[in-house]
């Protein structure tokens, strides 16, 4: 019996070694010479989604505001009985398309990976509880939509500059329709349409009165939607991607006539576009993270405060790009993480150092970029290993709780 409840104690030992965990010190950090590559952290190709560390890519969600605009006199859009509804339906058909993994069709026969786009949009909810990001705007002195012909009027920005709302933070997207006489003309092509402005608002024209389908307009919402995120035509050259072959736009086979090569992206101009490359995610995702950039101030800014998703790393990963994450950042054992552009921790949340893992921060900035308190970085330690961190080439670490830790670096020898 002895024997057994020594035995027992052993293993209990064995299991339960103790660990210890405190905030970094200046004098936990090795200074290390920086022998990697100099990184360029807006380049767009750094922001392709790698599909092995997720956990660093935390969806991103785009908050739009729906304007309907519409006269008493001659009603011609949705109606506010069945508008929202919807409205609401087209932009869950619009998500669908953005989770869901398409394969491209051009070029043929490629090998890219179909990605989904770690990216949403959601009707952002007003400050006021009596609205609910959809508004009906009746107004009887607003120009029509003329798309094309001699009148055409596809940047005016009338509706805009009278009814822009919470544009500082919210996408503005408004619903209007063709010129009546327009839609009466044989010769006026009257389909669905969209017009972005650069960063600022974008304009659906379509039927909207006789709107039943919400998943026939998706694609124009989410093609124009990714023209404010930075994407180009694909169709063409110098759309800043080289996995978009330049072809020749055909709307579908045999559309118009004698078309066999017909393309899928989402930037292009066809019946089946609905997938987008490597370059164009990691296009829309550097736009994101750009801090100050309009495109980011429309997305939920779940990295301020976190969303409590989590993020652990295993193996070794090199941050070349700007990232927020919305929670904790563990380094499990064996791990090697190295921080070369801006790294975001939400208020609250701490970055973990495992025994036997590696933070190197190489010229990097670890911060909360919305200037709120952070935990910092905490080491933990067996009796055998601890968490390492490295200093290489310098590197900042700002809003965290116990300041910034960093040992001054070495004089330079050159
Ligand atoms: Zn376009």
């Amino acid at each position: 019996m002895k024997l057994y409840l020594l035995f027992l104690l052993f293993a209990l030992s064995a299991c339960t070694q103790s660990v210890t965990s405190r905030l970094a010190e200046s004098t936990d950090w090795i200074i290390l010479e920086d022998t990697g590559e100099q990184t360029n952290c807006n380049a767009s190709a750094n922001y392709e989604i790698d599909t092995t560390h997720l956990d660093f890519w935390p969806i991103k969600y785009v908050r739009l505001g729906l304007h309907v605009m519409d006269r008493t006199s001659r009603p011609f859009s949705f109606d506010t009985i069945n508008g929202p509804d919807q409205l609401k339906t087209l932009i869950k058909m619009s998500n669908d398309i953005l989770a869901k993994r398409q394969h491209l069709l051009l070029p043929k026969d490629n090998n890219y990976p179909a990605l989904t786009t770690r990216m949403r949009y959601e009707i952002s909810p007003d400050v006021d509880p009596t609205k609910d990001g959809i508004y009906f705007h009746y107004d009887e002195e607003m120009p029509y939509h003329m798309h094309n012909g001699k009148f055409q009027n596809r940047g005016d920005g009338k509706i805009f500059n009278k009814y822009k709302y919470r544009n500082d933070s919210i996408l503005n997207v408004f619903f209007i329709a063709h010129h009546p006489d327009s839609v009466a003309s044989k010769t006026y092509g009257t389909g669905n349409a969209g017009v972005a402005f650069g960063s600022r608002y974008l304009k659906m024209v379509g039927h909207w009165h006789d709107f039943q389908k919400p998943w026939e307009v998706r694609k124009t919402l989410l093609h124009e939607i990714s023209h404010i995120y930075k994407l180009n035509h694909s169709w063409i050259k110098n759309d800043g991607c080289d996995d978009t072959p330049v072809h020749k736009n055909c709307w579908n086979y045999n559309s118009p006539a004698g078309c066999t090569e017909v393309s899928n992206n989402i930037m292009d101009y066809s019946a089946l576009s609905i997938a987008f490359s490597p370059c164009q995610v990691g296009r829309m995702h550097a736009a994101m993270s750009r801090e100050k950039s309009k495109a980011r101030a429309y997305v939920k800014p779940n990295w301020c405060e976190g969303t409590n998703q989590h993020a652990e790393l295993q193996d070794s990963f090199v941050l070349r790009r700007e990232t927020d994450l919305e929670g904790d950042l563990t380094l499990l054992p064996g791990s090697y993480l190295e921080v070369r552009c801006r790294l975001s921790i939400p208020k609250g949340h701490r970055i973990t150092v495992l025994p036997g893992a590696t933070l190197a921060l190489a010229g990097g900035r670890i911060h909360n970029s919305c200037g709120f308190k952070w935990e910092g970085i905490f080491v933990e330690r067996t009796k055998r290993r601890h968490g390492n961190l490295i200093l290489m080439g310098g590197g900042s670490i700002e809003d965290a709780l116990g300041g910034s830790i960093l040992p001054d670096l070495l004089p330079s020898t050159n």
